[in-house]
């Protein structure tokens, strides 16, 4: 039988799931966090507390501020520090909450207890509530809030909840230990946001190099009350793209520019999932996560999955794990494939933090760019059907227009293009800029639209 994937493109890079043997482990807190304001898609969140102020661990400490924004939590008990900015991973300033922290008192009426509680009692507004209100938001990359994304606009209908369990990055296995670790809590995670959506089709998508994955998976959907399928997907880069695992499991295609519920789709991460079971179950907000430490110049005793707390600095953590490798010529957060180079180890932890992955000089040094020899094998390798090289010469042209007409603005970030080009091209830089520019000429029409209409009913 013909395996379950995405039809478009797609890469085979070696999956080095070096650290898939570490079981979690509980970061213990340090003496300083750093809370950043901006840990989700949209606005960011606004400080409620002052300079001196006492907070408990669960505790809001900002409030949304927007419709597309977030609440955010204090990781632990302690007093406000300062509130200001602080350069976050990428080098920006972003305000943070600094907490110094002086124990871990949780706020009332959280369920700390390891109790599985299969019953879902809430009705579907007391869920999305509990869900805005645990500051839940994706954790499969795009830290878009949950509570947004659960409730579609009138008029559209969810047919089919897909649960992203298949981490087809390189060198993660955070998703991976959480699904054989917390497996059941995210079955019923599941069916919390299957209820929410009016009792559609549910699956569970785990990529078949996790057979532990599928089976923990299997077992826990077979001894649950719900209606839940497990589907095993062939292996390969992107298959936990959202449009990859909508095309592969609804056999659907979301239209340049469309949103997944165009096609009747939600998809949400497994760890998201897990962080709804917390929420509504166990009143519990989103202040944890875990993250890999790996990369292919640490020995096997240093690879390690982590459950951190948001705004733990990522130096710390590096250094809990024994400090940078010698050899590293390279830090990563995130994947090798969509990550971002950390520019400052500084930074704080989010909701959204997956990994510090440590690359070797060797495996990272670039080849001499040459000129493109229309290969084509950016354009097959290419997810969403685009011509990476094409895309490379409008960029460079600076023609907008043909960006926008050759769909720029479509493109995953996935790093299929630069993966396969012979030619050292760096695609990725030069594609994901092109599609900024194309998304800031889409962003500027729709402007100038919407000021138009409301000047005709001035
Ligand atoms: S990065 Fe963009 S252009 Fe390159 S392969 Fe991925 S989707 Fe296509
Ligand atoms: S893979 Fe590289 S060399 Fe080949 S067509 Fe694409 S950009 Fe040109």
């Amino acid at each position: 039988m013909a395996k379950i994937t995405f039809s478009i493109g797609g890469v085979h890079p070696d999956d080095a799931k070096l650290s898939r043997g570490c079981a979690i482990e509980v970061l213990p807190l340090p003496q300083t966090m750093y809370v950043s304001m901006a840990q989700h898609l949209g606005a960011p969140a606004k400080p409620i507390v002052a300079v001196g102020d006492k907070v408990k661990t669960g505790q809001v400490i900002a409030e949304p501020g927007g419709f597309i924004s977030a609440f955010v939590h204090s990781p632990a008990s302690g007093t406000v520090k300062s509130i200001g900015p602080r350069k976050d991973l990428a080098g920006n300033n972003v305000t943070h909450i600094e907490i110094a922290v002086e124990g871990d008192e949780w706020v009332e009426g959280v369920d700390l207890s390891d109790t599985l509680v299969t019953e879902i009692q809430e009705d579907r507004q007391a869920i999305l509530d509990r869900i805005k209100a645990c500051g839940v938001v994706g954790l499969g990359g795009a830290t878009f809030p949950t509570h947004v994304k659960l409730n579609p606009a009138p008029g559209s209908v969810a047919e089919c909840l897909i649960l992203n369990g298949a981490e087809c990055e390189p060198y993660l296995t955070s998703d991976f230990r959480i699904m054989l670790e917390r497996t059941k809590e995210i079955v019923v995670g599941a069916a919390i946001m299957q209820k929410v959506l009016g009792g559609c089709r549910t699956v569970i998508g785990i990529e078949e190099n996790k057979p532990e994955a599928i089976e923990a998976m299997k077992k826990a959907v077979a001894e649950l009350p719900y209606k839940i399928e497990v589907l095993p997907l062939k292996k390969k880069y992107p298959q936990g793209g959202e449009k990859q695992l909508i095309q592969a499991v609804m056999h659907r295609e979301v239209g340049s520019g469309g949103l997944p519920i165009s096609v009747g789709a939600v998809v949400q991460n497994v760890a998201t999932s897990l962080a709804v079971y917390e929420a509504v179950q166990k009143n519990k907000p989103l202040i944890t996560n875990v993250l890999t430490v790996t990369g292919n110049c640490l020995p096997v005793e240093k690879q390690h999955n982590y459950l951190f707390r948001i705004g733990m600095p990522l130096s710390y953590i590096a250094e809990y794990a024994g400090g940078v490798p010698e050899a590293a010529g390279k830090l990563i957060s995130g994947g090798p494939m969509m990550g971002r180079a950390i520019a400052n180890l500084d930074a704080a932890t989010v909701k959204g933090s997956s990994s510090i992955l440590y690359l070797s000089a060797e495996s990272t040094k670039r080849g001499q760019e040459s000129l493109c020899i229309r290969c084509g094998r950016c354009s097959d390798a290419c997810p969403m059907g685009l011509e990476p090289f094409l895309l490379h010469r409008l960029y460079k042209a600076g023609d907008v227009d043909g960006l926008e007409a050759n769909a720029a603005q479509d493109c995953i970030e996935c790093g299929c293009c630069l993966y396969s080009c012979p030619a050292y091209i760096p695609l990725l830089d030069r594609v994901r800029q092109a599609k900024g520019m194309a998304m800031a000429a889409i962003r500027a029409r729709a402007a100038a639209k919407q000021a138009a209409k409301e000047s005709k009913t001035k």
